[in-house]
């Protein structure tokens, strides 16, 4: 049976810190599925979601195990219609793990088949945030360093 494992996320934009987890990724799972989750908390979108589509492509055009859907729904429904039985997720520090220990109890209650998976992320990566990105854009500021595309 092949492993399939969602990333899932707002990915408002995808960052060379999201890439990394997807890259290392692969040497777990045969199948990585990029899920964009319409998030009722942030419901304003800053990068259309189109866009970010076309970047996460782009970006692992040569990879075929990776591909790119989005969603509004429980992600472990989301994951259940796509066979995923893992839910990938990055972990840059304390904040992110209190997030993500509730965010994995509430889905495993919702799919008891599904598990999660932490990456810690790699310290070239630990300082990119999505939100840090979209301030810098926001001033015209110059955020090539930090995603794997050009916008
Ligand atoms: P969400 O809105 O669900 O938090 P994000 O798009 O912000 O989604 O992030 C998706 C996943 O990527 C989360 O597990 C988050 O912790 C992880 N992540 C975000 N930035 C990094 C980074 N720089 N390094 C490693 N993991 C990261």
């Amino acid at each position: 049976m092949k492993r399939i494992a969602l990333f899932p996320g707002s990915f408002d934009p995808f960052t060379k810190g999201h890439e990394d987890i997807v890259l290392r990724g692969l040497s777990l799972f045969d199948e990585i599925i990029i899920s964009i989750g319409y998030n009722s908390g942030k419901t304003q979108r800053y990068f259309a979601i189109d866009l970010m589509v076309d970047k996460i492509k782009e970006t692992f055009k040569n990879h075929p195990g990776i591909s790119v859907q989005t969603y509004a729904e429980l992600t472990a429904e989301f994951a259940r219609k796509n066979n995923a039985r893992f839910l990938l997720r990055g972990l840059r520090n304390t904040t992110d793990f209190e997030y993500e220990n509730s965010i994995a109890q509430l889905n495993r209650q919702l799919n008891e088949e599904l598990e999660s998976v932490f990456l810690i992320t790699s310290p070239a990566f630990a300082s990119i945030s999505s939100s840090i990105i979209r301030e810098v854009h926001k001033y015209n500021g110059d955020v090539s360093a930090f995603i794997p595309y050009k916008l």
